[in-house]
């Protein structure tokens, strides 16, 4: 990375613990690593897209970024726009309450994240009344972000269950962007949605961030959906990140063999390349209470070697800003998919 280039997230060694207890007296019985040592960083105003399979630990990582959980290892250090760099895990739920005009985040189910009972001014406000903002300034303000994202603003009074689902969701955005955060951890924003407002809602958030200079997490699993709107891309299997690399290179040359199998499985719509060369993912995903030894995808993998079955692939920069823990990285050559596709 370029040094100039300003963090405004950056996890080191985040490790987040679940315990499985049993019985009356909650014995302990085992560990869920379900993230298990992940570091990366996002710079101003860019997109990292966070993709792996459901369970692999993507929404946990957003949410340990976003305090709902605390990481029981690692350190979450987020940059304001004065230079101030905080560590987040250090933070009380309460001194996180002060960050939350910051640092804001998009659901994946805008039916569920929505309260029935409150209108969409109370909705959209309601950010703003946690920043300490009252009365006329906030009607003005939430009027403001209902034009922004495409709303009526004649619907202030209205409550969300006399929305669209895609209109639930620009509900959603608006509340997120409403206190003119630096970041926002978007989860699965818009897997709810049919593919036609996917595309409307992906559209938006790509015009907000130009427009306001906002940074994302993009975290989804469909690989499809993160190529449209990201600029690097974070691969996770099992609770670590087994790929990192700008969006293009990722899908045209990827590096891991978990990646390839993923980009396997994006739909293609030109003939000829569903005759090429397939890479199912065979298998369910490791448990992450007990993941394999060696390479966790070496059950998986069809590139495994004897090595990959009992040493932890290490994880290095196999060309400039491509990042990638597998054994083999240098002498495979996997199938991506090309940009028209
Ligand atoms: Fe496959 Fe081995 Fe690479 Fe793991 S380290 S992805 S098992 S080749």
């Amino acid at each position: 990375m370029d040094e100039t280039e300003a963090k405004v997230l950056e996890l080191e060694n985040v490790k987040k613990y679940f315990t499985i207890e049993k019985g009356f007296f909650r014995k302990r019985i085992g560990l869920v690593k379900a993230v298990d040592d992940v570091s990366f960083y996002v710079k101003e105003k860019e997109t990292l897209g966070l993709v792996g399979e459901s369970g692999c630990g993507k929404t946990t990582t957003g949410r340990t970024i976003v305090k709902i959980y605390n990481p029981t290892e690692g350190s979450i250090t987020f940059t304001n726009r004065n230079g101030d760099k905080i560590r987040l895990d250090k933070l009380s739920n309460e001194e996180f309450r002060g960050m939350r005009k910051d640092i804001q985040m998009i659901f994946q189910d805008p039916y569920s994240s929505l309260d029935p009972r409150m209108t969409i001014l109370d909705v959209i406000g309601e950010p703003l009344k946690y920043a300490g903002m009252n009365g006329k300034a906030i009607e003005e303000r939430v009027k403001h972000m209902m034009e922004v994202v495409g709303l009526e603003v004649k619907h202030l009074k209205r409550y969300p269950h006399a929305f669209s689902g895609g209109q639930r969701q620009r509900i959603g955005i608006a509340r997120a962007l409403v206190t003119n955060p630096r970041l926002i951890v978007a989860d699965e924003a818009v897997s709810a949605l049919d593919v036609c407002i996917q595309a409307q809602i992906l559209n938006l958030m790509r015009h907000l961030k130009n427009e306001y200079g906002l940074t994302y997490l993009f975290i989804a699993h469909d690989l499809s959906v993160v190529r449209h709107i990201s600029d690097r891309v974070a691969v996770m299997y099992v609770g670590r990140i087994v790929e990192m690399s700008d969006t293009d290179s990722l899908f045209e040359h990827p590096l891991h063999p978990y990646t390839e199998a993923l980009l396997s499985a994006v739909p293609r719509p030109v003939p000829e390349n569903r005759k090429k060369r397939r890479n199912r993912l065979p298998g369910e995903a490791a448990n992450p209470a007990d993941p394999p030894a060696g390479c966790r995808f070496h059950p998986r993998c069809r590139y495994a070697v004897q090595r990959c079955r009992s040493e932890i692939p290490e994880w290095r920069e196999i060309q400039a800003g491509r990042f990638c823990a597998c054994h083999r990285a240098e002498e495979i050559d996997l199938m991506g998919i090309r940009r028209k596709n």
